[in-house]
């Protein structure tokens, strides 16, 4: 059904690239536009869609044509690549989350297990087992035939009989949510009696995830959630959705398909993100575990030294800019449901501002601050060159002397603190 519809929109879109040379940013918007619909109709979600779009436009302009290939074939060549890698990508991934959990607990020093209870898809038995490989974690696995509280049960026993810390049951979980599934995940529930119970949830999943919560709280009773995929172009509601329904919180975020890619979810930091701290945050974090610890306090007495310039400025507000609009990153952060579209524009508004006048200054003074604060001259000509008054580039060079005592401080409370376990 979906493929019926999807081919009979694509072939309108190849349609209307006989007898072009080569691909162009205007050659390829009006079939860029069927693909987008014919994606659509079928029912793909839209920040999927989007991204989707964007991919193809971005590889089809860039690169250059090969000889003897069309550029209908060309194009063509570059959606079906596309099409596979979205085809990959359908899990909400839970089975890799299984595994990077076990891997994150491993760094905490916790032995652990995995039990491969999700039968109903083959692979995922042997995904499992190539993951638990990969990060050094032993797996149980049954045949499919066995029902997944036994195997639970039995991976238990295993693990009590290697004094193992964690075991970390991957149970089955759809998105079509049946009797026949609750009543096999009470039943696992019954089997082993587990300390948490984690809902997976694809953050791309948006606002339907609200239902997903709802019936798996309710039925099963979960203790929180891992959400997935924040790395991709994701609109948040998931994140809003889980507390909101549930009361639970979400403890653990992924990031990207790689074992490391999981980290634990900070709602302060979201909003650190949004005034473009969070990453610097994520960044001495991520340095902290690879580094001697001498070599990490160094690190943070550097970012602490009051250097944080405006290329540092301009950078993360980029990269907020990166994680998608600022309404979609401030719709992540629960509590912050009832900021209005109004503010969110102001917001958005206010960055572009700012990069304008970061971007009308020199290398020297974005990288000197201070230049900045001691000559009027200097503020009034970024103010002429931007477009700006002179009070907005004021406001912006204290803004940045601000931002390094609240990273000052934001250091100094980090100081010490390692990644918080689960459950904290
Ligand atoms: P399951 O069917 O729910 O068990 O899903 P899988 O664990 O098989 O994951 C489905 C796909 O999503 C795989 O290709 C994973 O690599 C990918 N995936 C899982 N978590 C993330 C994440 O946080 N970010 C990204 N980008 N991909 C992820």
């Amino acid at each position: 059904e979906m493929f019926g519809q999807l081919s009979t929109g694509l072939e309108a879109a190849w349609s209307k690239l006989r007898g072009q040379e080569v691909l162009t940013k205007d050659n390829i918007a009006e079939p860029m536009r069927d693909i987008r619909r014919a994606l659509l109709e079928a029912d793909v979600s839209l920040p999927v869609v989007r991204r989707f779009v964007q991919s193809v436009t971005d590889q089809a302009v860039g690169v250059g044509l090969i000889r003897g290939v069309k550029p209908d074939q060309q194009l063509v060549k570059i959606v079906r690549d596309e099409l596979v890698k979205l085809m990959g990508l359908q899990g909400v991934g839970k089975t890799t989350v299984s595994a990077k959990l076990a891997f994150y607990l491993k760094k905490l020093g916790k032995s652990c297990m995995l039990v491969a209870g999700d039968v109903y898809r083959p692979a995922a038995i042997d995904q499992l087992v190539i993951l638990g490989q990969q990060v050094d974690v032993p797996v149980y696995t049954a045949s499919t035939d066995v029902k997944p509280s036994e195997i639970a049960k039995q991976g238990l026993a295993e693990a009590k009989k290697k004094n193992l810390d964690v075991v970390i049951v991957d149970t089955a979980g759809r998105l079509q949510i049946d009797k026949a599934m609750m009543d096999e995940l009470k039943d696992v529930k019954r089997a082993v009696n587990p300390t948490e119970i984690l809902l997976v949830v694809d953050a791309m999943t948006g606002q339907e995830a609200a239902a997903l919560v709802t019936t798996f709280n309710l039925e099963v009773g979960i203790t929180g959630a891992i959400l997935t995929k924040l790395d991709g172009d994701s609109r948040g509601g998931a994140a809003l959705s889980v507390k909101e329904v549930s009361g639970k919180p979400i403890k653990l975020v992924g990031r990207g398909e790689r074992m490391e890619d999981l980290e634990p979810f900070y709602p302060d930091r979201m909003a650190g993100r949004i005034l473009g701290m969070g990453d610097v945050l994520s960044f001495v974090e991520k340095a902290q575990e690879v580094m001697q610890q001498e070599d990490a306090e160094k690190l943070q007495k550097k970012i602490m030294s009051a250097n944080f310039d405006f290329n540092d400025f301009l950078k993360q507000t980029r990269a907020v800019a990166q994680m998608g609009s600022v309404s979609r990153v401030i719709g992540m952060i629960p509590g912050m449901a009832k900021v209005t579209p109004a503010q969110i524009r102001e917001a958005e508004k206010s960055l572009k501002i700012m990069e304008g006048m970061i971007e009308a200054m020199t290398p020297e003074e974005r990288e000197k601050p201070e230049l900045l604060a001691e000559s009027p001259e200097r503020r009034k000509r970024i103010a002429k060159d931007s477009g700006k008054t002179e009070q907005q580039v004021s406001q912006l060079v204290a803004q940045l002397f601000q931002m390094r005592v609240r990273m000052k401080n934001l250091m100094g409370a980090m100081e010490g603190g390692s990644i918080p376990a689960l459950g904290n």
